[in-house]
């Protein structure tokens, strides 16, 4: 664990006391990382109320009340805030406009500017380039011309992205010759776009991070993810990894929460090249699916850490306590019917956790299934097994 303190935030932190269990904390969104952090924050003693589009949202169940439709209202959403003691957010497109409004009111944590910063994919970029953190080549494309431009500048194969609103593999296009830039433009401009060199990664890896109230920071071992139709499909830890590139990367996500001034959970992604050099692909203000393996793999799972973090307590340890491997379970499971649950837990070492999703579209995450073994080679097996085991004996 690696502890920074800076006069200046120790001074404010007088200020700004703990939120002690009792207190009620808000959390806007309401998919399952909101249903995750109310579930660990409500066994600490908290009561959770969560702002969410639809009433029937995997964050209901684990929540002592839920308010649909605020997060355009920020009149509303201000009103409500005097109700809670710490208000954080589980998901990334929040209005920036609604959460600072918020945070006139509750501490909004982490703060309105993270949110503004990563939200959109060309600011996240001028984030890193300003900081001197290293990510793909990239330029900024507001025209067709400046697409022609931008592709002259990184090279071809490259992938186009919308600035906001992307995530999953959505609202990006690969280009592989000049020929396609039309194309490309057509389908995703005249939005905001950002133009990434295509980068040869050997693989990619996350870290999820954790900095608290006084400026301390804590990261978690490195997860090495697979990733299926650009949605992560498989996350390991330990990565496996020479033990520069880990710490490198840990390095490298606490300096991002450092300077985002991030107070709560984040995850920092990385593409990791074939001389073990780094680049930050994005950035995740809020937990990540490649940590859930943290919730029966780490002494303190990324949940207990944001509630720990949002109010203003000690971080826990983020020590791992058995190699784990995570398989995420898309709704493409339901394609033969119900998952025959049962043979999947038969594996030895393995959780389940569903999100409570009643329409199990493809591609949509529905749950996950945790493993935890002896080494990271047999929690995979037994992950992938597992989630074998659900189409009854169909290849999974
Ligand atoms: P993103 O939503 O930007 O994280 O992209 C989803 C996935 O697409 C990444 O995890 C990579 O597997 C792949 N990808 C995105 N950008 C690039 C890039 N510039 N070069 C190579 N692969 C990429």
């Amino acid at each position: 664990m690696n502890s920074v303190s800076h006069p200046s935030l120790l001074h404010a932190a007088v200020d700004r006391p703990p939120v002690l269990p009792g207190a009620t904390l808000g959390v806007l969104g309401g998919g399952q990382l909101g249903a995750m952090f109310a579930s660990a924050a409500r066994r600490m003693g908290y009561r959770v109320e969560a702002v969410v589009d639809h009433a029937d949202c995997p964050a209901a169940r684990h929540c002592d009340r839920v308010h649909v439709g605020l997060l355009d209202d920020p009149a509303r959403l201000v009103e409500l805030g005097r109700r809670f003691a710490a208000v954080t957010y589980e998901f990334e497109n929040v209005p920036v406009a609604a959460a600072r409004a918020l945070d006139g009111v509750v501490p909004v944590r982490p703060g309105p500017n993270v949110l503004f910063t990563t939200q959109d994919r060309g600011r996240e970029k001028a984030f890193l380039v300003a900081h001197g953190l290293p990510c793909a080549p990239h330029a900024f494309v507001r025209s067709r011309d400046d697409l022609v431009a931008a592709v002259t500048r990184t090279g071809l194969p490259a992938v186009l992205k919308t600035c906001a609103s992307g995530y999953d593999g959505k609202g990006q296009r690969r280009i592989d010759s000049l020929a396609e830039v039309d194309a490309a433009w057509g389908a995703l401009g005249p939005e905001e776009l950002v133009l990434e060199g295509w980068v040869p990664f050997a693989c990619e890896i996350s870290v999820v991070a954790a900095r608290g109230l006084h400026g301390e920071t804590v990261t978690w071992e490195p997860s090495l993810n697979h990733h299926r139709h650009h949605i992560l499909d498989c996350s390991l830890v330990p990565s496996g990894l020479p033990a520069a590139t880990v710490d490198g990367a840990r390095r490298m996500a606490e300096q991002v929460l450092e300077a985002l001034d991030v107070v709560g959970v984040a995850c920092v992604e990385f593409f990791v090249m074939a001389d073990g050099g780094l680049l930050v692909n994005e950035i995740a203000p809020r937990p990540h699916n490649s940590g859930h393996l943290t919730i029966e793999a780490s002494t303190t799972s990324q949940f207990e850490q944001q509630v720990r973090a949002v109010c203003g307590l000690p971080l826990g340890s983020t020590k791992l306590r058995a190699p784990a491997a995570m398989v995420n379970l898309l709704g493409d499971c339901w394609e033969l019917g119900e998952p025959d649950w049962n043979a999947a837990l038969a594996v030895e070492g393995v959780s389940l956790h569903l999100y409570g999703k009643s329409a199990p579209r493809p591609g949509r995450k529905m749950g996950h299934l945790t493993a935890l073994a002896g080494s990271v080679a047999e929690a995979e097996a037994a992950a992938r097994a597992a989630r074998r085991a659900l189409a009854r004996g169909a290849v999974g």
